[in-house]
C-alpha cells in the first residue's frame, strides 16, 4: 500500500471544453479510518459526462478546490467497523481519489459472478447499464420487433442500449457516432444494423438514409439536431427516451433542439426523460437479465480502460471528445 493518497480537485470553471488546467492532483497523507469507518483503496473509477455538467457554477455542482466525487470500486484495506471486512470489494461514490474513508452505509457490496469482470459493475451492470435497461424497458416499453435509433451509440449507454435491445428482440437498430471507425465497429461488434457519423451532414438526411422506413423508438444521449431529426423519423405512437444532452455540455448557450411540435400530435409521439438514480429498484432485475448473458458470452461490457489514476483527467477529457468506445473506466494499474 502506498503511504500517500492522491485526490483530484477542480480548480477553475471552464467555458466550453475543459482542459487539464481546470484540475489539480493533491497529495496528502494516507487517511486513517476512525472508529465505525474503513479505509478503501480504489481500484476502478468511472468518469462520466455528468461530471462536466457539475463543473459549471450551478446549484449542486462541484465546489472548487475540494475532492471530486464519482462512482468507484475499491478494496477495504483497513477496517474499524464490523460492517466492513478487510479485503471486501465495494462500490461507493468517493471517486477521483486513490483512497477513501467510508462507513458501511455509504457502500454497496458487489455480487461476484464467475467469469464477470469487476469493471462490468461500472459498465453494463452499473449505472451505465441500468440507464440503458431502464430506458428500453421502463421508458420506451420496447416491444420485440420494434425499430430503434440511438444517438451517441458508441458510448457507454449507447453500446449497452444496442446490446440490450438486440437481446430484447429489437428489429432494425440504427445509431449515430462521432467517427467512421466507431460506426464500423458498432455494426461489426455491437450488433447495430447501420450507424452514421453525425459529422457527415445534416442529421435528418443521414438518419433518413439509415432508417428509410422510420423507427419506433429513439434513445437520445445527445439532443440538438439529432433529436429534431428523430422527431421527423419516428412512426405513429413512437417514443423518445431522453437520456442526456451531451451536444450542449461543452457548448454554453447552444440553442435547444428545434423540431416540428405538430408532429408530436399528428403521430401521437411520447417524449420522456428520466434520471437513473430514481430507478435503483430495477438493479436486481438488471442482474437477472444481464449476468447470464455475460457469463454465456452473448453480452459483452464494452469498455475503454485507461491504466493509472494519474491519467484520470486525460481519460475524462478524452471521453468528452469521443476518444472512448463503450464505458470509460480508469484502472489503478
Ligand atoms: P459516453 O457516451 O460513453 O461518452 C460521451 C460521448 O459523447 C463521447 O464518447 C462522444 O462520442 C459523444 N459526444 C461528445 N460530444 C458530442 C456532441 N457534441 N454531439 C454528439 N456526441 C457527442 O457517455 P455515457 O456515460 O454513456 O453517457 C451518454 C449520455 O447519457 C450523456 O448525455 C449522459 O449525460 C447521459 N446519461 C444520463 C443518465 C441519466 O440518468 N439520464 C445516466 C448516464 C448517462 P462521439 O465519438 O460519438 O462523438
Amino acid at each position: 500500500m502506498t503511504e500517500t493518497a492522491l485526490t483530484v480537485h477542480q480548480t477553475a470553471r471552464p467555458q466550453g471544453m475543459p482542459t487539464a488546467d481546470d484540475f489539480a492532483f493533491v497529495e496528502s497523507p494516507l487517511p486513517v479510518p476512525a472508529a465505525g469507518t474503513a479505509l478503501v483503496e480504489n481500484l476502478y473509477w468511472s468518469v462520466d459526462p455528468y461530471h462536466r455538467e457539475l463543473m459549471d457554477d450551478l446549484p449542486g455542482g462541484f465546489a472548487l478546490h475540494a475532492p471530486l466525487e464519482g462512482r468507484t470500486i475499491g478494496r477495504v484495506t483497513a477496517s474499524r467497523t464490523p460492517g466492513l471486512a478487510e479485503g471486501e470489494i465495494v462500490l461507493h461514490r468517493q471517486g477521483w481519489r486513490t483512497h477513501a474513508v467510508v462507513t458501511p452505509d455509504e457502500v454497496r457490496r458487489l455480487p461476484r459472478h464467475e467469469g464477470v469482470p469487476l469493471t462490468a459493475h461500472l459498465g453494463v451492470l452499473g449505472g451505465t447499464g441500468l440507464t440503458a435497461y431502464v430506458g428500453l424497458t421502463r421508458i420506451a416499453g420496447l416491444r420485440p420487433g420494434e425499430d430503434l435509433y440511438v444517438s451517441g451509440a458508441g458510448g457507454g449507454v449507447g453500446t449497452a442500449t444496442g446490446r440490450f435491445a438486440r437481446l430484447l428482440g429489437a428489429g432494425r437498430l440504427v445509431g449515430s457516432a462521432g467517427s467512421a471507425a466507431k460506426a464500423a465497429h458498432l455494426v461489426r461488434e455491437v450488433g447495430y444494423d447501420a450507424v452514421f457519423d453525425y459529422h457527415d451532414g445534416p442529421a435528418a438526411e443521414l438518419l433518413g438514409k439509415a432508417a428509410p422506413d422510420g423507427v419506433d423508438v429513439f434513445v437520445d444521449n445527445v439532443g440538438g439536431e439529432q433529436l429534431a431529426a428523430a422527431v421527423g423519423a419516428l412512426r405513429e405512437f413512437g417514443r423518445i427516451v431522453r437520456v442526456g444532452t451531451i451536444a450542449q455540455y461543452n457548448a454554453p448557450g447552444a440553442s435547444a433542439s428545434r423540431f416540428d411540435h405538430a408532429e408530436i400530435v399528428e403521430k401521437s409521439l411520447r417524449m420522456e426523460g428520466f434520471l437513473v438514480r430514481n430507478h435503483r429498484d430495477v438493479q436486481e432485475e438488471l442482474y437477472d437479465f444481464a449476468v447470464p448473458h455475460l457469463v454465456s458470452g452473448r453480452l459483452v461490457s464494452d469498455e475503454t480502460v485507461t491504466d493509472g489514476f494519474g491519467h484520470i483527467v486525460d481519460a475524462f477529457l478524452g471521453m468528452l471528445r469521443g476518444a472512448n468506445t463503450g464505458k470509460t473506466i480508469v484502472a489503478a494499474g
